[in-house]
């Protein structure tokens, strides 16, 4: 799926660039994911019109504005704990916890036929992720569970964890995420019938305002026949931990 082709000016190209259109057919085994194609059907995070700069540069200025907040803050720049603190944080959005607000950063997905003529449910829970609140540039450290059930076409395993950490890494309120993760999965794996819950703590209610130091916040987003179908409903929430049994932090 990703073979390599040397032209005739030695440049190498992917095989898959070269084709145009998304969720393509690649081989009658499976098709691998067009990115813009799928965001473009997934709920945005709000953005501005500005035009985006390049990793790099954003880098720089974030650096540059976050020592100004230091020091009107107060803190002495000079110091060798905080000299560096600026290109760090600079470092941490931009390559880390708000990655996922560039699409290029979006994993790379190839989905497969299901051979297996598996056609019941398929749930994976306890899918550790960090985001952090937008309200509050604080942590949300969460779970999610979601669910499929299959309509010819598998992922790997992995692939929901990596979907669900794509969207954290972004600024979130936790309803969006929750809606974003179950557009997502019904696009890749081309099904109405996807499940996902979220299980969170935010930090922002943990650690300042009300400072609430057990409550946790539950999200969901049900469509196809997890939504129409109670006994399918019921199925999957019984597959899933409870209230009780959460175990976030
Ligand atoms: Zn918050």
């Amino acid at each position: 799926m990703h073979d390599t082709v040397r032209t005739g000016n030695g440049l190498e190209i992917h095989a898959n660039l070269a084709a145009k259109k998304s969720n393509r057919q690649i081989s009658s085994n499976g098709y691998e994911v067009d990115v813009p194609e799928l965001l473009a059907q997934v709920i945005p995070t709000p953005m501005s019109d500005r035009p985006r700069m390049d990793p790099e540069t954003a880098k720089m200025e974030i650096a540059r504005r976050h020592r100004e907040i230091m020091e009107i803050l107060g803190l002495d720049l000079t110091d060798d704990s905080l000299s560096e603190t600026p290109e760090r944080v600079a470092k941490m959005y931009v390559d880390e916890i708000f990655g996922g607000l560039r699409e290029e950063n979006f994993p790379k997905i190839t989905v497969v036929e299901n051979k297996m003529s598996y056609d019941e449910m398929l749930v994976e829970i306890d899918i550790t992720f960090n985001s952090t609140c937008e309200h509050h540039f604080l942590p949300i450290l969460g779970r999610a569970h979601v669910a499929y059930i299959c309509k010819g076409w598998v992922l790997g395993l992995s692939k929901f964890n990596r979907v669900v950490q794509y969207f954290a890494k972004r600024p979130q309120v936790q309803e969006r995420a929750t809606v974003q993760i179950a557009q997502a999965l019904s696009k890749i794996l081309r099904t109405d019938d996807v499940a996902v819950v979220i299980d969170a703590v935010h930090t922002c209610v943990r650690t300042r305002g009300v400072q609430d130091e057990s409550s946790l916040t539950r999200t969901s987003k049900l469509s196809g026949a997890f939504q129409s179908n109670p006994a399918l409903r019921a199925e999957f929430y019984a597959s899933i931990p409870g209230p009780s049994q959460l175990k976030v932090v």
